[in-house]
């Protein structure tokens, strides 16, 4: 199918695109248009104004002096092949790998993964276990939102339809351990489930800040409060401590739990969140840690 018929603005600026989602009620953002134009293709979103924003430079780039941030614009690929990325923020890089595929990732913006809402997108989750800030900029100026508070239920984030997410701030996570896990049907497909954990310990490897984010279980990506709960104190590496957060990650997810779909029951989806969540805890003991 084609989308339904549009007009197409290119602003020049954060300001100038800003002024247009206000003009224009019926407006959305284009970004990298991996998952708004196939939308709009099957007539799921019909914006009767898009606002490429794709040519604003102050929304592009990347720093990584101190904290790292993202440009809205920023392309997941360019992230992902970002030095410093892989060296100091290597659960970004380990989640971006599992973004798509390299066609989608040259095209897809970090940005745009942030503000469609997607439960099942992995960037999310790794926003939420790196305590990430975004910036979001509407006409009266701009704000800092957490990323804990920023999703809050199916393709629903507390952006309102005239303001743009500038960018990600990220903080130093210094040489924090890290690991992700998901299972999806194909590589490169949404995920059916996964986890992204990041640990802090002290010299005998003792768990002392825990952050446990989950992601495709529920409407929204959400850390669990009770799984970073059972692994503080723990040994980095003990199998009981991770298959308990396993098991309590489930009580934080509840009655959230997405329902039966056409690919897997919601009991496999519950079963396959405390394998992820163990899996991952698991691998932080192992994975290089960050660099500090
Ligand atoms: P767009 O599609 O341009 O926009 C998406 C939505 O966000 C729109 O509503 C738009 O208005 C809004 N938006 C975009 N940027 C901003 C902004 N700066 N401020 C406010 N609103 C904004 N994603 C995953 O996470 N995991 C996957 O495994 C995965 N697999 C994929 C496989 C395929 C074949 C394809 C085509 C896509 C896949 N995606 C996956 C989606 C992909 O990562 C998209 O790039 C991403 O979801 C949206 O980013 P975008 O820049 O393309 O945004």
């Amino acid at each position: 199918m084609k989308p339904a018929t549009f007009d197409y603005l290119r602003p020049a600026s954060a300001t100038e695109a800003i002024d247009a989602l206000g003009t224009h009620p019926d407006s959305k953002i284009l970004a990298g248009g991996q998952s708004l134009i196939p939308m709009m293709n099957m007539r799921l979103a019909r914006p009767a104004v898009l606002v490429d924003i794709g040519a604003i430079a102050e929304l592009q780039g990347i720093a990584a002096d101190g904290s790292l941030r993202i440009g809205a614009t920023t392309r997941q690929s360019d992230v992902l092949a970002h030095p410093a990325v892989r060296r100091r923020w290597p659960l970004v890089a380990a989640a971006l790998r599992h973004v798509g595929h390299p066609a989608t990732r040259a095209r897809g913006t970090v940005g745009g993964t942030i503000a469609h809402g997607e439960p099942a997108a992995e960037v999310p989750a790794v926003m939420l276990a790196l305590d990430a800030t975004f910036t979001v900029q509407a006409r009266g100026g701009t704000r800092p939102v957490a990323a804990d508070a920023f999703f809050l239920g199916h393709y629903t984030t507390v952006l309102d339809d005239d303001e743009l997410l500038t960018s990600v701030e990220v903080p130093d996570t210094g040489a924090a351990h890290w690991g992700f896990a998901e299972v999806a049907r194909r590589h490169g497909d949404y995920a059916l489930t996964g986890a992204a954990v990041r640990l802090r310990t002290d010299d005998d490897g003792v768990v002392t800040d825990a952050r446990v984010a989950l992601f495709a279980v529920a409407a929204r990506p959400l850390r669990s409060a009770a799984a970073e709960e059972r692994l503080l104190g723990s040994r980095l590496g003990d199998a009981g401590a991770a298959g308990d957060a396993g098991q309590v990650a489930l009580t934080d997810v509840g009655d959230d739990t997405v329902a039966d779909d056409s690919f897997v029951s919601a009991t496999y989806r519950r079963e396959a969140t405390a394998a992820m969540v163990r899996r991952a805890v698991l691998e932080a003991a192992t994975n290089p840690r960050g660099e500090a």
